[in-house]
């Protein structure tokens, strides 16, 4: 095993779905080694000065198709953050049957260093480097931490010229102006109301019950409106800044203003709770920690009293949480699954790109591949009785083998 928390986490997931099929050592390797990794060296000027940035692509399988997956721009993203998270990818899109296989890429560089003509050298440097190892048929990439709509349109840009080819298959995620969809916006939010109404469902939670969401990024603060409309009370919620909670409920008109006007949800009315601490507040029925990776770790897990987990972010629990909440016997919608919405958008805008006449994606079409997803997982945990991650991995591993 490797030490870094997230990769731990991406490859436990994976093996607790291949011991369940009684796979083979031989398969099972293959499946936890990426088919490709590349590392390139980006030379670019920052601010005036000379740089040279590691960046990573790893492309974890292309047995279905395409590999897709963000690029991430960080000061700590590492090769083992990127395998990981190909590996999660690899995972999420065969649950979601789509034609895609599993990547993820990383740039090693703090965004805040970077302007406008900053983020276009990046993007173009990091197109020059990949070259044709991106493409349409090949690996799509799309926004992820510290990445957005722009990065993508100058990516395109930049990618076309390195490559002499027209399509704007390359990336999804694009502006509405460069083949973007309205959809891809609040797509992840919206697949994961999906997959919290039907855990409700299954696990006989009403809809009034309290909700505690770590995040009030995109997917957070969406996910908080959307359910605040099916009824739910948000009862703590936190950011980069600090938490701030209410057994009776936060006011999420104030929650969002108090956002926009300071730049954190401290300052809303409410009592003051750590940013991590919000998971584990008493009165939350549902928790949904919808911003960092490796955040429940097994002391927070030990502390949380939540009926059901639902993992808005990317693998937000290390081994020891994992562990810890399957032994308290809590449900976990895992990543995979709950957060599937975001790739389905992105697949919607790449069939759309490369089938031009294939017509605007509509919402009913996300939603129907939601809740695909989501069932599958569910039904193979009834039928083999087993928890959900280990369920929703035996769907995907088989449809990749
Ligand atoms: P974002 O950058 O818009 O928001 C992240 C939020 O997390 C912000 O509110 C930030 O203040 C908060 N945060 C940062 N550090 C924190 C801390 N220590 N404690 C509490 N909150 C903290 O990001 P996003 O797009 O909302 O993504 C959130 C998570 O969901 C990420 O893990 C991302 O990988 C995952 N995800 C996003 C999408 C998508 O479509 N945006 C798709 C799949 C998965």
């Amino acid at each position: 095993m490797t030490s870094h928390p997230l990769l731990e986490t991406a490859r436990q997931s994976l093996l607790d779905g291949a011991h369940h099929l009684g796979l083979s050592l031989h398969d099972t390797e293959r499946l936890l080694n990426p088919a490709r990794l590349v590392e390139v060296s980006l030379a670019v000027s920052i601010g005036g000065k000379s740089r040279l940035l590691q960046a990573w692509r790893c492309q974890h399988s292309l047995k279905r198709g395409p590999a897709k997956g963000g690029v991430r721009y960080s000061p700590s993203v590492s090769r083992d953050e990127v395998v990981g998270l190909a590996t999660i990818m690899t995972l999420k899109t065969a649950l979601a049957d789509l034609p895609f296989g599993g990547g993820k890429g990383g740039v090693k560089v703090a965004v805040h260093d970077l302007d406008q003509d900053d983020r276009l050298a990046v993007a173009e440097a990091l197109a020059a480097g990949l070259g044709e190892v991106i493409g349409p048929d090949v690996d799509v990439i799309g926004p992820d931490v510290g990445t957005g709509p722009q990065d993508m349109d100058a990516f395109v840009s930049a990618w076309q010229k390195a490559t002499g080819s027209d399509s704007i298959a390359a990336a999804t995620g694009k502006s509405p102006e460069r083949g973007g969809i309205d959809l891809r916006d609040g797509a992840t939010a919206k697949g994961c109301r999906e997959s919290i109404r039907m855990a409700r469902e299954r696990l006989d939670i009403g809809s009034e019950t309290g909700v505690a969401i770590q995040g009030f990024g995109s997917v957070g603060r969406e996910l908080a409106r959307l359910l605040v409309d099916d009824g739910h009370t948000i009862v703590a919620v936190s950011d980069s800044s600090g938490g701030i909670s209410s057994d009776d409920g936060l006011d999420l008109d104030e929650l969002i203003e108090v956002k926009e006007e300071t730049g954190s949800v401290v300052d809303a009315t409410g009592e003051k709770v750590s940013s991590v601490d919000v998971l584990a507040h008493g009165a939350a029925t549902i928790a949904v920690p919808a911003a960092l990776q490796s955040v429940v770790d097994i002391d927070l897990a030990e502390r949380m009293s939540a009926a059901l987990v639902v993992e808005a972010a990317n693998a937000p629990l290390d081994v020891g949480g994992m562990r810890r909440l399957a032994a308290k016997g809590t449900a976990v919608v895992p990543d995979t699954a709950a957060n599937a919405g975001g790739v389905i958008g992105s697949f919607l805008e790449w069939r759309l790109n490369v089938e031009p006449g294939s017509g605007e994606p509509e919402i009913d079409e996300l939603t129907a591949r939601v809740q695909d997803a989501n069932r599958a997982m569910w039904e193979r945990s009834e039928a083999d009785e087993v928890d959900l991650r280990t369920a929703a991995s035996a769907v995907a591993l088989e449809r990749v083998l």
